[in-house]
């Protein structure tokens, strides 16, 4: 099982790291033949308009809607959340659309909004998740197949439709790895899933 994390721009090494404290092996992405190597991809933090740009410029953009709608499993943190999303209030740049909701960015304020939550996140058991939020978007609409996963403010925070994941915040740079392990279990779900094809 090999995971791929989007290294255009962003914190790529931070979930790099992650994933390694996990035991999981992971590489960075930059081209589509290094997207052709892994099983997964995590899209990280960073800035969602210079990604989207860098996405076609480095023919990026359709593998990984192609690879994505055929099954791999996809998980975008803060930028990568905007990214996958279907749309985002008040931005006219095309989106991923991999994953059924709306966004907002920068929806809890600037940099200096800044916030370490204690996330109640069902889904991972009962200990609050200790989540880092960075100029976060936050969802506004979500479709009847997303699962919300976690809500701060009472808006979505979390989300999941099937293999994809998106959270608001950055799991990354902290040192609890519930949700890189939660998304590895959806990996390997998908990958006996295949096998048993
Ligand atoms: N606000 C950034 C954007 O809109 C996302 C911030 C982040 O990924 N920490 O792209």
């Amino acid at each position: 099982m090999l995971i791929g994390v989007l290294a255009l721009q962003g914190d790529v090494v931070e979930h790099l790291n992650a994933l390694e404290r996990c035991d999981a092996t992971a590489i960075p992405v930059k081209t589509p033949a290094d997207l052709a190597r892994v099983d997964a991809l995590i899209l990280p933090g960073g800035e969602s308009t210079t990604v989207m740009k860098l996405l076609e410029r480095f023919g990026l953009g359709r593998p990984i809607v192609e690879r994505t709608r055929a099954g791999m499993p996809l998980w975008g943190t803060c930028m990568g959340m905007i990214v996958a999303a279907h749309d985002v209030v008040g931005l006219d740049q095309p989106t991923l659309g991999l994953i059924d909701i709306t966004v907002r960015r920068n929806a809890f304020g600037r940099q200096n909004d800044s916030a370490l939550v204690e996330l109640a996140i069902p889904a991972l058991g009962s200990m609050p998740f200790p989540a880092i939020f960075i100029r976060a978007p936050w969802i506004e609409r979500h479709g009847r197949k997303v699962e919300l996963l976690a809500e701060r403010e009472g808006h979505g925070v979390m989300a999941r439709e099937g293999n994809v994941l998106a959270t608001s915040f950055h799991p990354e740079l902290g040192s609890d790895a519930r949700i890189h392990r939660y998304f590895l279990e959806i990996v390997s779900q998908q990958g006996k899933a295949s096998t048993a094809a």
